[in-house]
């Protein structure tokens, strides 16, 4: 699939989006489904950047209510809506508790209140209404929480999703579309015309080693963290060197919920410093972050260390006392750089927490056009937008399109054909059902489950994949539910190129298995080898990365 991608790109586009991160590949579909001709490029994997690092919520951000941000509270609740409706089988309704203590600096009434705005500027079309819980409440609900001091805990909700698989499911869409998805090609310089203006990338080929001019009217830098460095490479001499980020670390660590089992995602603040921190539940693991803290040198070396660990090892101990939760209990560990977009207030530089979560879209001189800032949630939107700058240039050049961006209406490849029911219990339900009598008994139920929850109604593919061969129902961890039919299925649809791409991205077993993956990576990298006719020597290269990639998560344990 890779190939063919990339064999399509010696052509001319209307739009290059540089950058296959969740802004990116946003764009790229938003600019596919109004017939532009589009290539998206990603100098790794997709959903490689913050994409795949985030809290994996689909929210509104409650305590961006606490700095006024209305607007963009209103936006974001608007769009998980839509992405409720687009992917149900991705963006999947969970409840927030609130828990408030004698000591806590907002009162029961107070967080109700902001509930009560949080549900309002949703027009009261939550997953759920929000509700208070009394102390005894609590205590049923969620029996590990810190009782001392215990008020009260309001509960509200919003939603969970994989966001690696939400920007891997939009990239695919935007290729179904007429896009060119080009993985492992990183843009390393632009084409200019003879006015000076950005006319396409020059960009290399990763895997082939070769370089490759990409042409285009308009190019797109949807980099993230990595958006500056993007623009620095522009060849005219801008006054300074650009400097618009405020990139900040966030780390998560996961632990087994045999440890730490929470029912609901729960809502605390750190002891020492009151930064807001969430425990999700997160299927048989539960996920603890995250931290913020101001973060400059290479977005592609960031990992956890031991602070961010013992931080939130600290603050996971005061609210679950019982859990006592140590170094030992964590699993693995993810850590990403939030793109904020820099401002300066009155008093000097803005805290970490305070930079707002808005994006940005600045047009350079040579006619680069940058998106950065935002969040997952606000993705679609965020895509129209850009697309819509970049139509602006087109127009100027001739180029029009005529269609609107209609992709609030169209579904992820994961929900089309969803099963109709007023139910999503429901519809799960009959998915799981069809792909166990697809596949036959090679199956097992749990990974009918699995795949369902992977990968929605695209799961009738992996079966149907295995009615023909029942070998490749063999789960690739024997504890564990995924099967070797998720490699072939992430090789020839899903783009991946790695051992990473299936074990990180596609499949989450780097996060979820007790050994992150080492005992199937050798698997994994042989049926790869089979199906991309790699040499014995790649297969031991990739073996080799996927071992490096797991002793970089695990760093801060030296
Ligand atoms: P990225 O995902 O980083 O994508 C940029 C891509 O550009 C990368 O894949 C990179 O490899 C590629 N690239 C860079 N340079 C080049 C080049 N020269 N050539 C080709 N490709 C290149 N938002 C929410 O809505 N909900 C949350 O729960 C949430 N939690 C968060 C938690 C944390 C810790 C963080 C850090 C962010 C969180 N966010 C959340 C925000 C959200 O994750 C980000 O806003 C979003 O993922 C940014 O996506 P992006 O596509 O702009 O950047």
């Amino acid at each position: 699939m890779r190939k063919e991608m990339i064999d399509q790109l010696d052509q001319e586009f209307d739009i290059i989006i540089v950058g296959g991160g969740i802004t990116g590949a946003g764009a790229a579909r938003d600019a596919a489904c109004r017939g532009l001709k589009v290539a998206l490029i990603e100098m790794e994997d997709l959903a490689f950047g913050t994409s795949s690092r985030s809290s994996k919520l689909a929210h509104g951000g409650l305590r961006y209510l606490e700095n006024l941000e209305f607007s963009l509270v209103f936006e974001a609740v608007s769009e998980r809506k839509v992405l409720m409706e687009i992917a149900p089988h991705l963006v999947l309704p969970l409840g927030f508790l609130f828990p408030v203590y004698s000591s806590s600096r907002r009162s029961v009434f107070t967080v109700s209140l902001g509930m009560w705005v949080y549900d309002a500027l949703s027009l009261f079309r939550s997953p759920k209404l929000h509700r208070k819980l009394s102390r005894s409440d609590v205590a049923k609900e969620e029996p590990f929480l810190k009782r001392e001091g215990l008020k009260g805990a309001p509960l509200y909700y919003d939603c969970s999703t994989d966001d690696a698989r939400l920007t891997l499911e939009t990239a695919i869409d935007a290729a179904k579309n007429g896009a060119v998805v080009a993985t492992y090609v990183k843009v390393q310089q632009f084409l200019y015309d003879d006015k000076g203006t950005i006319c396409g990338v020059q960009a290399f080929d990763r895997i082939s080693e070769k370089s490759i001019n990409i042409r285009s009217k308009v190019v797109i830098n949807a980099t993230g963290p990595w958006s500056d460095r993007t623009r620095n490479l522009s060849s005219k001499p801008q006054s300074k060197e650009i400097n618009s980020l405020r990139p900040t670390k966030g780390v998560h660590i996961v632990v087994n919920a045999d440890r730490l089992k929470t029912e609901h995602a729960v809502v605390c603040f750190h002891p020492e410093d009151g930064r807001v921190l969430f425990a999700i539940p997160w299927g048989d693991q539960t996920y603890i972050g995250t931290t913020d803290t101001d973060y400059t040198e290479d977005p592609s070396d960031v990992a956890a260390t031991k602070e961010d660990v013992v931080y939130l090892l600290e603050a996971s101990n005061h609210y679950f006392p019982e859990s006592k939760l140590t170094q030992e209990d964590v699993l693995s560990t993810w850590a990403g750089i939030r793109p904020l977009v820099a401002e300066e207030t009155e008093g000097g530089e803005a805290s970490e927490s305070s930079v707002s979560r808005e994006h940005s879209i600045r047009r350079d001189p040579d006619g680069l056009i940058s998106i950065a800032g935002g969040k997952l949630t606000t993705y679609r939107r965020m895509g129209a937008e850009v697309v819509e700058h970049a139509i602006q240039v087109l127009e100027q050049q001739g180029i029009s399109s005529t269609r609107r961006s209609d992709t609030d209406k169209r579904a992820l490849p994961g929900a089309q054909n969803w099963p109709k029911s007023d139910s999503l219990e429901e519809s799960l339900q009959a998915l799981v059902k069809e792909t166990k009598k697809r596949a036959g008994q090679s199956l097992s139920h749990q990974s009918a489950e699995k795949l369902v929850e992977i990968y929605g109604t695209r799961a009738l593919e992996i079966s149907d994949s295995i009615a023909q061969d029942p070998s490749l129902a063999e789960p690739l961890n024997p504890h564990r539910s995924e099967v070797l039919a998720q490699v072939d299925f992430s090789v020839s649809q899903e783009l991946a190129s790695s051992v990473r791409d299936v074990l990180i991205r596609r499949t989450q077993i780097f996060f979820r298995a007790s050994d992150q993956g080492l005992g199937c990576c050798g698997t994994v990298a042989r049926r790869m080898g089979k199906l991309l006719s790699w040499s014995e020597e790649r297969i031991d290269l990739e073996i080799q990365a996927y071992t490096e990639e797991v002793d970089r998560s695990r760093r801060w344990r030296l």
